[in-house]
């Protein structure tokens, strides 16, 4: 055998499983099919601007050495101290839908504050929710996936107030249209009200050069320009991969954090159409002399829509330009400042619709598009244009090309498992499609399934009398 495991994908879920398992004393090896690591989250530099692809905020931000919250637990698991993150808490996001805004911190009481003063009728109402949340225990065989617009729907009336509710937890981590399962909701809930959100100094390029060096001095092996094009199963178990190249290579356990379709896949196995993500989004980030505060922006994230009721789904043109979020680095606390203002917004979109288009017509919609989505923000909120010196766009099919995703989905699939099995021995999921969201989600199912699969049933065979 080559090595103990083989993690296909250097993003945040690939390079934290890589870790715990190299840590355990394990050989294992990363491999990446782009030249750089990171994956949805990595960053680029362009006209000597350094970019961060997809870093909004780190949600699930709480004080270090805070007890039993995921980011204590991944960062421990991974020895990472939390100071080294640097991170700079927001002073404040929102959420705007017409007539109407909610403003929250990372004081949950705030935001309690804020549905009384809005919401008053609700507030018996929202603190139940809220119970709900707290209480909930996540189980693996997700018998508990209900619609959460159902489950909300049952303990809210005001309908202004579920859809103010949802629009923050859909666009941050649903792969269902108009809806998210309800284990998701309360993930997400957790980890952008209860918990909170934050941003670490220099971006994300801190968090995955900190994974980087854990992995290289816990001796564990990261190769560039490696893709995987094909899974080899042998005796009924997957242990090959085959590379882009055509090098084969042999695992004791494969984890993969290419998505469930996508590794699904590789392994030579076809896919329901149901089961394929399809939610992606357009983003533009925009470059400005000055922070946004120095033209009235002082949120960090604002989540908005510009109708009551929110269409979180597939776009029947480029983009949908109703709803969508506006992200404002420079408002987050940081001891070293950005140089630059900077302004990112990101729309609903459609792969396919983008994927139609011919190199020219393409070049041609992104700039159009960007154009599009940041004229209705500035139409019902504010005007950052006048102050941008420079801006870049990125789209479904960028997604799709820098990390392998199908369809340039975000969220992965609608089809969550949560303990991670694929349905194919040796083949193990981690990342998006295991069901944890964003960064301190995917690191944290990176060490989850690596403990599970791999260095738990080792240290048990290991110590077993049988092998002593
Ligand atoms: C626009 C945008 C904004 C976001 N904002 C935030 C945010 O503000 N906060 C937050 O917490 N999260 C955010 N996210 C989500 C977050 O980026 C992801 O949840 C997380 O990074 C997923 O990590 P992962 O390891 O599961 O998968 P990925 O990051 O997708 O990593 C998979 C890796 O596998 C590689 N790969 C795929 N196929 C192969 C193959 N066959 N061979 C070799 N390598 C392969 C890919 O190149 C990629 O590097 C955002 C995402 C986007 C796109």
């Amino acid at each position: 055998m080559d090595y103990d495991a083989i993690v296909i994908g250097a993003g945040m879920s690939g390079l934290a499983a890589a870790i715990r398992i190299a840590m355990s004393g394990l050989s294992v090896c990363v491999l990446e099919r782009h030249n750089v690591p990171g994956g949805l989250n990595s960053y680029y530099t362009q006209e000597g601007r350094a970019f961060d692809v997809g870093l909004h905020a780190l949600t699930n931000f709480v004080p270090a050495r805070t007890l039993g919250a995921p980011l204590t637990k991944v960062l421990r698991q991974l020895r990472i101290r939390h100071e080294e993150l640097r991170l700079g808490e927001h002073e404040f996001s929102e959420i705007v839908f017409p007539g109407e805004r909610l403003t929250f911190t990372n004081e949950f009481e705030h935001f309690e504050g804020e549905i009384e003063r809005v919401f008053p009728h609700q507030r018996d109402a929202f603190a139940a929710l809220v119970n709900r949340v707290r209480t909930f225990e996540l189980r693996e065989d997700g018998v508990e996936d209900q619609s959460a617009r159902a489950v909300v729907g049952e303990i809210l009336s005001d309908p202004l107030l579920i859809e103010m509710i949802l629009c923050p937890i859909l666009y941050y981590g649903s792969a269902r249209e108009d809806d998210v399962a309800w284990s998701q909701f309360v993930v997400l809930f957790r980890s952008i009200f209860l918990e909170g959100l934050s941003r670490p100094e220099g971006g994300v390029r801190r968090i995955v050069n900190l994974l980087i060096k854990r992995l290289k001095a816990a001796g564990g092996e990261l190769r560039y320009g490696s893709g995987v094009r094909r899974i080899r199963i042998e005796n009924g178990r997957a242990q090959l991969l085959e590379l882009d190249d055509g090098e084969v290579l042999r695992s004791g356990t494969i984890f993969s954090s290419a998505g469930r379709t996508e590794s699904l896949r590789l392994a030579g196995r076809e896919v329901p159409p149901e089961e394929i993500g399809r939610l992606t989004f357009l983003e533009s980030i925009s470059m400005m002399k000055d922070a946004p505060a120095s033209f009235g922006h002082g949120a960090a994230t604002s989540f908005f829509c510009t109708e009551e009721r929110i269409a979180y789904r597939i776009p029947q043109r480029l983009i949908d330009v109703r709803s969508g979020v506006i992200s404002a680095p420079n408002n987050f606390r940081s001891k070293k400042p950005l140089k630059e203002g900077c302004m990112r917004l990101t729309v609903l979109a459609n792969y396919e619709a983008w994927h139609k288009l011919s190199k020219e017509e393409y070049v041609q919609a992104k700039i159009e598009c960007a154009e599009q989505a940041i004229a209705k923000v500035a139409a019902c909120f504010f005007d950052w244009r006048p102050h941008t010196v420079y801006r870049d766009v990125f789209t479904p099919c960028t997604i799709r090309r820098f990390t392998g995703h199908v369809g340039g989905a975000v969220y992965g699939s609608p089809k969550k498992s949560l303990t991670g099995e694929s349905g194919i021995p040796g083949l193990v999921l981690c990342g998006t499609d295991q069901g944890y969201l964003g960064i301190v989600g995917a690191m944290f199912s990176g060490v989850a399934m690596a403990n599970r699969h791999l260095i738990a049933p080792h240290q048990k065979t290991a110590t077993s009398p049988r092998s002593a």
